[in-house]
């Protein structure tokens, strides 16, 4: 696979205090600083739905969202591709489905790989071209064997586009089709990224706090 085109966020970036930004006060003290602003965040997303849209127009097209982190991302994604969608000529409309999706990665067997898929029934999928939308990309265990297992159905055509891939050496070299941002190897929270289900209420993406962390352990 080819590396995407990305925003690349550098190892040194200073992210931005989040004292300089609006956070719920629920959440201050939780997270250390702002890596990606709510603001970036929309502007890429309109870029990423362009570059979908442009792939798609004229065609079927069944956008899977990998719950729950990805949902915001799904979310601001679809409306833009529908805004295109809608103002476009006949012939260039997107003809849109959605699906949802549950995967759950099993890393304590790392070598396996294995997913628990639910909430959706494959065999929908069979014959469709079908666009798999995910928060993040960190070792690419979950792609690799979700992309395996809808490959199964044999569906017309699989992309997957990514809002992030993290840098790290744990990666299996798994790549997204497209993606927002190419980011440091670090915990990231926010925009429906969670830990233990806190943080998805969020809007920017940001780096959680040792405080952050010890708080909501479990
Ligand atoms: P992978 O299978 O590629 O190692 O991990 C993918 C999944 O792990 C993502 O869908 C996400 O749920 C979770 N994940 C990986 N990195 C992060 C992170 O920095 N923050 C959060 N909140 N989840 C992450």
């Amino acid at each position: 696979s080819v590396m995407p085109e990305m925003i690349v966020i550098p190892d040194d970036y200073e992210a931005i205090p989040v004292s300089l930004l609006s956070i719920p006060t629920r959440y201050q003290g939780d997270v250390d600083s702002c890596l990606i602003p709510f603001g970036l965040i929309t502007d890429r997303v309109q870029k990423l739905a362009e570059m979908v849209y442009e792939q798609y127009k004229g065609k079927e097209l069944h956008m899977l969202c990998l719950l729950k982190g990805a949902y915001r991302f799904f979310s601001d994604l679809l409306k833009e591709i529908s805004a295109l969608s809608a103002a476009a000529d006949a012939p260039d409309v997107v003809k849109l489905s959605l699906h949802f999706v549950r995967v759950k990665s099993y890393h304590n067997t790392e070598s396996t790989g294995d997913v628990k898929i639910s909430g959706i029934d494959l065999d929908d999928l069979a014959g469709k071209n079908v666009l798999i939308v995910e928060d993040i990309i960190d070792t690419g265990t979950t792609m690799v064997a979700f992309t395996a297992e809808l490959q199964k159905v044999t569906p017309a055509s699989v992309e997957v586009i990514s809002l992030l891939v993290k840098r790290t050496p744990r990666s299996n070299g798994f790549l997204p089709h497209y993606a927002g941002f190419s980011i440091p190897d670090k915990f990231l929270v926010g925009y429906a990224l969670d830990l233990n289900e806190v943080f998805r209420d969020l809007n920017h993406i940001c780096i959680i706090s040792e405080a952050g962390i010890e708080k909501y352990r479990e």
